[in-house]
């Protein structure tokens, strides 16, 4: 029904549209994700070597449930990572050797004995965030300059399914002039990205900054005084939205940016290309599904399990203390072994928080699943239904589930 954007080995397709909420196939590499989707941040190395699962505390956890290892009880949770998210950046957090270093970049993610049932999606930000927005962290343990070039070498060696260029992203406090500078300086490092990219078989999303219309529009025309549309456009498959972190709380700002960001896209021509924002809340999810987001990435479910936090959904996250296990039919809820150790009866605390992680994760991708399969109907009303379910109780959430319907979903009648 809408138009198809096919290279080789990308391509991504809408299938079906209720208001502004879209479900398509992305297919990369062979391998197919239903849209839109949620992808929880990983971190593949964390330090560590293989006997630990490349270690890491809380992501060895999610690690082992990923491979269905018997320290999980052989919960095997693999399909809840049909894409995953993972940042160059992360490598900077555990002080590693050069030589660790370059074990990690030695072979592709997915070709290690260790995650060889491993079959999702890996999508490789850049790391841009850390890297140049903040001081002092940067590849000096292992003795490398972060610059694109070794940005995209890493991106590559890990074998990322879906890449992003190096960008300067931009802080809610820059002036004007800053955020231009920012927008000159990403340009130059798409020139250098497209060039040593050019043998790259996956997927490549073109970073954008903003907050609102005019701040995406004018940064698409910084970059496009040097770097020329038709090279932009044969160049990348899809937009990564970033700049939103300082704001995944800030549910107005977030609907604003992505409503913008569809306008932008729509008047470049680009509008049949993924649209991927990066970096917010689970709870935020839904919502954005239905105005139009293809694909997210989240680490909350993490951040929440390390708060003693649990999802009776992804609205409604519960204190440890009161839940009821056998409420939840998830397989980490039905392990008498993981229940034991969510309630605290284990030694180390990321097999306290691990479990609950996973249950949190688990819960996310469902309610994504039926943010999906409603938009899947095609049906305008089996999706503001659920909206209307999920968010009726929610004082605060209930406001922009209104919005939202009103403003992408015709309104109500
Ligand atoms: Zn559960």
């Amino acid at each position: 029904m809408s138009r198809t954007s096919v290279k080789p080995n990308v391509e991504f397709a809408v299938e079906e549209m209720t208001g502004d909420a879209r479900a398509g196939t992305l297919l990369i590499d062979g391998r197919t994700l239903e849209t839109p989707n949620l992808f929880p941040v990983m971190n593949f190395y964390a330090g560590g070597t293989e006997n630990s699962v490349y270690g890491g505390g809380i992501h060895r956890t999610l690690k082992e449930f990923m491979i269905g290892a018997d320290r999980v009880d052989d919960v095997n949770a693999g399909e809840y990572f049909d894409g995953s998210m993972m940042s160059v950046s992360s490598l900077t957090d555990y002080n590693i050797s050069r030589e660790r270093y370059e074990d990690y970049l030695a072979k592709p993610i997915k070709e290690r004995d260790l995650f060889t049932q491993y079959d999702g999606l890996i999508f490789i930000d850049s790391g841009g965030f850390k890297f140049l927005n903040n001081d002092g962290i940067d590849g000096s343990d292992f003795e490398v300059e972060m610059n694109q070039r070794a940005v995209y070498e890493i991106q590559s060696a890990m074998g990322g399914d879906i890449i992003v260029n190096l960008d300067y992203p931009i802080a809610p406090d820059d002036s004007h002039a800053d955020r231009v500078e920012k927008a000159r300086k990403t340009a130059e490092n798409i020139h250098t990205f497209l060039s040593v990219s050019r043998e790259f078989e996956g997927a490549k999303y073109l970073t954008l900054q903003g907050y609102n219309y005019s701040m995406m529009s004018e940064f698409l025309e910084v970059i496009t005084d040097s770097v020329p549309e038709g090279v932009l456009r044969e160049g990348f498959d899809g937009i990564a939205l970033g700049g939103l972190v300082p704001k995944k709380d800030d549910r107005d700002a977030l609907i604003k940016a992505v409503t913008d960001c569809r306008e932008v896209m729509a008047e470049w021509d680009i509008d049949h290309w993924p649209l991927h924002v990066l970096g917010i809340s689970s709870g935020a999810a839904p919502i954005l599904a239905a105005i139009g987001v293809d694909t997210f990435d989240s680490s909350t479910h993490i951040h929440s399990a390390i708060n003693g936090k649990y999802y009776k959904s992804v609205t409604e996250p519960i204190n440890i203390e009161d839940v009821d296990f056998s409420d939840c039919d998830c397989p980490v809820c039905q392990s008498d072994l993981l229940v034991e150790r969510m309630k605290g009866n284990a030694e180390y605390k990321k097999d306290i928080a691990g479990p609950i992680a996973m249950h949190n994760l688990i819960v996310a991708k469902h309610e994504i699943a039926a943010v999906r399969e409603r938009i899947q109907t095609g049906d305008t009303d089996a999706l503001i239904d659920y909206l209307e379910e999920t968010f009726s109780h929610d004082q605060t959430m209930r406001r922009f589930a209104h919005k939202v319907v009103n403003q992408s979903l015709g309104g109500y009648f």
